[in-house]
């Protein structure tokens, strides 16, 4: 199991991977620049050879990278979505001189149009973003959301038909946790959890998945409302990561936490949360079985 969490790049993209090592991370996710801003100032040759370098020595892996959060390739306005296309393109220029394994992007907005239509803009803007340039071992994920706003992606149908619409690309799919349960899949059970992946495996397919972002909803179920909580702490809860780390369709992947900085040490406390989960693996059966024995053995 590899875990890790979004790690800022602030001062250096080198900070990131310096970061990541320093808090027990086997993997990480990274801006590759001001996610807030439409101007990226490009890094410098020397910058990409840096960081490379020192990701290749730390042994971090997989690299992924989260693109802009301002980029809205499904935009029904063309002037937005023209900028779109030339940062999502920047975006995949960036992650390849990074040597990423991922690029996480959002599927957009569908704000004064159609969701079909959103969903045919956003796989044509994709295409053309990397027309021409050689995806040499990056793979891009389109991450299911919340379903705030006029956002699409919000089910796992939305999903699929944006990753055969762009078929040609190198594309998988990244599972937010917070992102299914505030959209309305019942991850939080366990039968839930198993109608959730059967869902998957009907739509894109469980094996296009690549990488879990790890969080918590401070959200209510189906509230379509995006606000991630430390592990445990919200409203999916300890016992449903329990099973979420351990489902043998998701254990092998790379689980990313973008939890909260609220208190120094979150993210250390996030990372070793899962990891315990996932250390400690009893069936619920047996821990049943284990629990009854404690309290005959007291008795
Ligand atoms: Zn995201
Ligand atoms: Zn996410």
């Amino acid at each position: 199991m590899r875990v890790g969490v979004h790690t800022s790049i602030a001062g250096a993209l080198v900070n990131a991977v310096r970061h990541a090592k320093e808090i027990g991370c086997d993997t990480f996710q990274i801006f590759s620049a001001n996610p807030r801003g439409w101007k990226a100032r490009e890094p410098t040759p020397a910058q990409y050879e840096q960081f490379r370098a020192e990701r290749a020595a730390s042994g971090l892996g997989p690299l992924v990278i989260h693109d802009n959060y301002l980029i809205n390739l499904a935009s029904a306005d063309r002037l937005i979505r023209e900028k779109s296309v030339a940062a999502f393109r920047k975006e995949i220029q960036r992650a390849l001189a990074l040597e990423a394994d991922y690029l996480v992007m959002h599927p957009g907005s569908a704000k004064g149009g159609t969701v079909g239509g959103a969903i045919r803009l956003c796989a044509e803007s994709m295409k053309k973003a990397a027309r021409g340039l050689t995806l040499d071992g990056l793979t891009i994920l389109v991450e299911n959301t919340a379903g705030q706003g006029s956002t699409i992606g919000r089910s796992f149908e939305e999903v699929a038909q944006i990753l055969s619409l762009a078929d040609g690309l190198p594309l998988g799919v990244c599972l937010d946790t917070a992102h299914c349960f505030e959209a309305g899949y019942p991850i939080h059970t366990q039968k839930g959890l198993a109608r959730t992946l059967q869902q998957a495996g009907s739509t894109f397919g469980v094996e296009r998945v690549r990488a879990v972002h790890a969080n918590d909803s401070k959200t209510a179920f189906g509230s379509h409302s995006d606000r991630h909580e430390h592990i445990g702490k919200g409203r999916i809860g300890l016992a449903a990561f329990r099973r979420i780390v351990n489902h043998p369709a998701l254990k092998f992947l790379p689980f990313i936490c973008e939890t909260p900085l609220d208190e120094p040490g979150d993210d250390r406390r996030n990372i070793s949360a899962l990891r315990k989960l996932a250390g400690r693996s009893p069936s619920p059966a047996r821990r049943r079985k284990r629990g009854g024995a404690r309290k005959a053995g007291k008795s």
